[in-house]
């Protein structure tokens, strides 16, 4: 997969030389550049922002520099015009979609994602217009709250959507069990030692009982769920519980 993302604080990405996605690109499982904003800007000062039209707080990122970058970043992507699907577009903006595990899943399989980090205000409107020539736009939300600019929940978008990426995570049965992925949380882990400060490991997990070990943990997958996350209960499909999930 090849992402490209573009922002006026390149440094923040600095993160995603680290750990997992660090190493998928020291192996090549994974091509991401980073883009300074302002490499785009033709004043003296470098300038990517002004004040908006219609009056009111704050500033306005400006069409020019960002419609240079994209058009450079689309004439260069792997996903040629003769390809039906065009490169995607991620602008987070607290006024997109809310991300999720199953957007997670779907980007993971994308040849090319692009990220344009806002700041300030937000991108004036038309440059997501304009993009819409070259790429699939999403405005996306990693949340219900205000961030000062894209940079931090495209961290949190590249570790979600890179860690699905084939060979990324070394034993992919880790991604099968954890939260979100059946639509329920994971259950409690334990590890050594089995008595630490008065507290036991549960006695079923040291059993060796393999179905027992898996009951006990859907359940407690099921009582967390229900507990913490209500509204996903609600919204679980009927289909996917079984005898002794129901009596739980
Ligand atoms: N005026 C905008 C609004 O009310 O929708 C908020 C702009 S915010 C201060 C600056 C930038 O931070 C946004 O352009 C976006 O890139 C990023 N941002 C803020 N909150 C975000 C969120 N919840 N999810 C994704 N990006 C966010």
């Amino acid at each position: 997969m090849r992402i490209d993302v573009v922002s006026i604080f390149p440094e923040y990405l600095a993160a995603l030389d680290l750990s997992l996605i660090g190493k998928a690109r020291r192996e090549n499982l994974l091509d991401l550049s980073v883009h300074d904003l302002r490499d785009f800007t033709h004043d003296r000062h470098r300038t990517v922002d002004d004040t908006p039209y219609g009056g009111g707080a704050g500033m306005v990122m400006k069409p020019g520099p960002w419609g240079s970058a994209l058009s450079r970043i689309a004439a260069e992507s792997p996903v040629t015009g003769a390809m039906v699907d065009k490169p995607i577009l991620i602008v987070p903006a607290p006024a997109g979609a809310v991300f999720d595990q199953q957007m997670a899943y779907d980007l993971a399989t994308a040849p090319h994602l692009v990220f344009a980090c806002g700041r300030y205000e937000g991108i004036d409107e038309r440059v997501l217009e304009h993009a819409e020539e070259d790429f699939d736009v999403r405005p996306v939300s990693i949340g219900d709250y205000v961030l000062n600019g894209g940079e931090v929940a495209v961290l949190a978008m590249v570790e979600a959507i890179g860690r699905l990426i084939p060979g990324v995570i070394g034993n992919p049965e880790s991604l099968v069990e954890e939260s979100h992925s059946d639509g329920l949380l994971e259950y409690p882990v334990y590890t050594k030692p089995g008595s630490w400060e008065g507290r036991e490991v549960p006695e079923v997990l040291l059993s060796g009982n393999h179905n027992k070990i898996a009951r006990f943990r859907r359940n407690k997958q099921l009582e967390r769920t229900a507990a913490r996350r209500p509204d996903l209960i609600v919204e679980l499909d009927p289909a996917t519980l079984n005898r002794h999930d129901r009596d739980t």
